[in-house]
């Protein structure tokens, strides 16, 4: 059973859920190692929604001093921390895409592919370069 555990001993994420993470950050760790800011990670959210067609999300911020790290997809908005990753956005992104697209949510095999497509469409404009 894989677990990861926050500063305070919470478990916050398990099984296939955690294998995924680790698998796409060493899949595209440069994608994860930079941080925006709140104006730049809603422009990457705009250009994400209008080149893939996503439609009606709503994109919501959490403010990490006011509890756990944490992001979220569901329905159709995310939330993401003020200073989100490049590869987070794309990954709560990806499942709102797919959910749209055929109704599934899950961490598997359809979701890193088309959280590839994501970060390899901003690569190729060099949206991330733009921080
Ligand atoms: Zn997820």
């Amino acid at each position: 059973m894989y677990e990861y555990k926050d500063d305070d001993g919470v478990i916050i994420w398990t099984g296939e859920r955690l294998k995924f993470y680790w698998l796409e950050h060493e899949t595209f760790p440069e994608a994860y190692s930079v941080r925006m800011d709140i104006q730049k990670t809603k422009q990457i959210f705009r250009k994400l929604c209008r080149h893939f067609k996503i439609r009606n999300t709503q994109l919501t911020f959490w403010n990490r001093k006011g509890g756990r790290a944490r992001s979220l997809a569901y329905g159709y908005e995310i939330l993401v921390p003020e200073d989100c990753s490049f590869g987070l956005l794309c990954h709560e992104l990806s499942h709102i895409y797919n959910r749209q697209r055929c109704m599934k949510f899950k961490h598997n095999k359809r979701l890193m592919r088309t959280l590839k497509r994501f970060i390899a469409y901003c690569k190729k404009k060099n949206h991330w370069r733009l921080i």
